[in-house]
């Protein structure tokens, strides 16, 4: 079959053919119809220090996909040939006081498909048929593809009580914007997201959100100001990874207020603990999903409405991934999709 694989311990990314995957008695086989690039992609694919690091070569990457059930394993249950679906790229131990209490997202064994085990830019995965999410009629090939970085967004976002709140989202990458957009969508008062960069500040309109602030050219308190808050927002998200942004937010919440943050800011950031510790502010730090409460919840939010597909810039077949990889790279673009068929 066709792969996307890091065949090289250097930038780039090539495609090969390799063996088709085995599926195993727990397993299912997918074929792939459409897979979306992670930031994590491309991480490997300039092959910076985390990924040299953490990647094995070679290696199929990538984890962002939807496809179509061509096999099942003699154990599995519920699932069937032909059924359209996604997956959680975390495949975790079940056996770890984490996964034995139902807490899957906090494995302290999980492997990441396209990170330490094969992934999912190929023309099939196999995948443990328990890591399988059935996708429903009334959402479209390009949500389901997308479904990953949406549950970071959906996870972070439902981890508070936002009902009637003044949201604070920094960094309007498509993690931020789906963010934002959920925000919205579940009912937050004010829902204000900020970013630098043009294409993004643009991008963030087009999705239909409504205060969209860029911070070289404007003040957050001013922002505060226009929209009558008078003790600062509630909840803020970090999903910039910038401590300019966090420490922004920081300044901007109110006493109490809860933070999530999903950003993975550079080791070096520094907290000022002062402000945190008389602030009293409630932080919650966020990693992948929730197996599978957040996915239940993004399937039923865009069946009640949500509408994400706005973050989709690019469509490319496979055999131009190049392009692709190069414009997701470039910052000037939402997500970016690869179709397998
Ligand atoms: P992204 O890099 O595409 O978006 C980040 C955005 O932040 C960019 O648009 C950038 O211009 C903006 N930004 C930079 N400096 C800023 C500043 N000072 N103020 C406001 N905005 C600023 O990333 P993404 O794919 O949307 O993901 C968001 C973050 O979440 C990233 O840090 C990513 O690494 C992280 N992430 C974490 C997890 C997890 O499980 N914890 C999973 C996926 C992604
Ligand atoms: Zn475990």
């Amino acid at each position: 079959m066709k792969a996307l694989v890091k065949k090289y311990k250097e930038v780039g990314i090539w495609l090969d053919n390799v063996a088709d995957p085995v599926c195993g008695d727990n397993d299912v086989k997918i074929k792939i119809r459409k897979t979306a690039i992670c930031g994590t992609d491309i991480h490997i694919y300039k092959w910076d220090d985390w990924a040299q690091k953490t990647i094995p070569v070679p290696m199929i990457i990538g984890h962002e996909f939807v496809g179509e059930i061509v096999e099942v394993g003699k154990n599995v249950k519920g699932l069937k040939i032909g059924q359209r679906v996604s997956g959680e790229g975390h495949i975790t131990c079940g056996y770890c006081r984490n996964c034995r209490a139902g807490k899957r997202h906090l494995c302290i064994n999980t492997k990441g498909i396209g990170v330490n085990v094969p992934g999912a830019f190929a023309e099939y995965l196999v995948m443990p048929a328990e890591n399988v999410f059935p996708i429903s009629d009334s959402i479209s090939d390009d949500e389901a593809s997308i479904f990953d970085p949406l549950g970071n967004a959906v996870h972070t976002v439902l981890s508070f009580d936002i009902v009637g709140e003044d949201v604070l989202i920094t960094g309007a990458g498509p993690i931020g914007i789906m963010g934002a957009l959920i925000a919205q969508h579940i009912g937050a008062r004010h829902v204000v997201i900020t970013d630098i960069n043009d294409y993004r500040i643009d991008l963030a309109k087009k999705c239909g959100l409504k205060n969209v602030i860029d911070v070289k050219k404007e003040n957050l308190s001013d922002v505060i100001k226009k929209l009558k808050m008078t003790e600062g927002f509630d909840v803020g998200y970090e999903m910039s990874g910038s401590p300019v942004a966090f420490n922004d937010m920081l300044e901007y919440l109110r006493m109490g207020a809860k933070i999530g943050i999903l950003g993975i800011l550079p080791d070096s950031t520094q907290i000022p603990w002062g402000k945190v510790i008389f602030k009293a502010f409630i932080m919650k730090f966020i990693y992948g999903r929730e197996m599978f409460e957040t996915w239940y919840k993004m399937s039923s939010m865009i069946e009640s409405g949500l509408d994400v597909k706005a973050i989709i810039t690019h469509r490319f077949k496979i055999n131009d991934y190049k392009d692709a990889f190069e414009i997701m790279a470039s910052g000037n673009s939402g997500k970016v999709i690869l179709e397998w068929e």
